[in-house]
């Protein structure tokens, strides 16, 4: 193979057939597709001196050509309360990200950014006050990926990943779907599709797409908010797409499989979303949806114009859901002592800092 006129092949943004393909237009036999995924995805190996089953004249034409996943580990911060971390990471165009390992129980779950930034303008969310600049690739997307794996205790492995970093998923749809695919096929990362989870601020068409188009994830909706008022004043994205009720509608069709049931997330911001009248009103909302609730009592973040609940008020909204058959749980976000926690991602630390 003359490298002169070889497009280059960045692993990670491509699915496996396009991988196969790549290396048949370039003169290969299949076979070795399946090795480079073999090592890079399962083996998790990214020095191409280390691919021990090809000639090093292979190896020298696939390092010029392959691009694997490109970062720079910034900071990692440790939370003292639960052990969760968040890792900064800086993109070769120097676009800054962040992703966080979240300890559950015996778990390791990673919560993925999607973009630098969003522009969903959610009230409460630290990210919507970065503005927005770019979507991620699915490349940049696996390199938090990447980047964890580096910085994992031999121990540890990865069990979970939660979409839900910086940035509205749907708002990158392709990329994200993308993502998803990589990570949950068989020749690539192979996770289950039980293991990945996909939130949304509620982009009602791209929902229906999802589910078209049978990505294989588990949803998860922020609701947050009972009335079109109530929602629409602490996440903008509810005026579009017929609001709260176009939204109800595009989950009771959406096709939920097996035993499997849409994660309603909802915040309980103190004084604004968390009377018992509301969760009455969410219960009524959810009824004919096949779901479970989570609700997160909301962490200010600094500048936060939003109080979090009292504890009280917590277990009056969950005593009402739980009186009404609902699997209500009530989920503290960890590392709010590292500004790790749900809505406090930022990207913040800026170069130089
Ligand atoms: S909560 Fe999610 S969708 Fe809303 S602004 Fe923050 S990152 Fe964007």
């Amino acid at each position: 193979m003359s490298n002169v006129s070889v497009p280059p092949l960045e692993i990670c943004n491509a699915l496996p057939d396009e991988v196969r393909q790549w290396f048949k237009e370039q003169g290969y036999p299949a076979f070795r597709a399946d090795q480079l995924l073999g090592w890079v995805f399962q083996k998790g190996e990214r020095n191409i001196d280390n691919f021990s089953n090809m000639s090093k004249t292979l190896r020298d034409e696939l390092r010029d050509t392959i691009i694997l996943p490109q970062y720079t580990i910034v900071e990692i911060q440790r939370s003292a309360i639960d052990n969760t971390r968040k890792i900064l990471l800086e993109l070769p165009d120097g676009a800054r990200i962040e992703t966080v390992i979240i300890p559950v129980r015996e778990k390791l779950s990673q919560c993925l950014s999607t973009q630098v930034g969003c522009r969903m303008g959610c009230t409460f969310c630290a990210t919507a006050g970065m503005g927005f600049a770019r979507h991620l690739s699915a490349a940049e997307i696996l390199a938090q990926v990447f980047a964890v794996q580096d910085i994992l205790e031999p121990e540890e492995r990865i069990t979970n990943f939660v979409f839900m970093g910086m940035g509205e998923p749907l708002d990158n749809y392709d990329n994200t779907v993308r993502a998803i695919r990589i990570i949950t096929d068989p020749d690539m990362l192979g996770y289950s599709h039980r293991h990945v989870t996909l939130s949304t601020c509620g982009l009602v068409d791209k929902i229906k797409r999802l589910g078209d188009e049978n990505v294989p994830c588990h949803l998860a909706i922020s609701l947050h908010g009972v009335t079109d008022e109530q929602r629409s004043k602490i996440m903008p994205v509810n005026r579009a797409g017929g609001g709260l009720q176009g939204l109800l509608d595009a989950l009771r069709s959406y096709p939920v499989q097996g035993r499997k049931r849409i994660t309603i997330e909802y915040i309980l911001i103190g004084g604004v979303n968390d009377s018992s009248a509301d969760a009455k009103k969410l219960a009524k909302l959810l009824a004919p949806i096949r779901c479970k609730i989570n609700l997160i009592p909301y962490n200010p973040h600094p500048g936060a114009i939003f109080q979090a609940p009292s504890e009280a008020s917590v277990l009056a909204f969950q005593k009402v859901l739980i009186e009404k058959n609902y699997t209500a749980m009530i989920r503290k976000s960890g590392g709010s002592d590292i500004d790790a926690a749900c809505g406090q991602l930022a990207g913040k630390k800026a170069k130089g800092d």
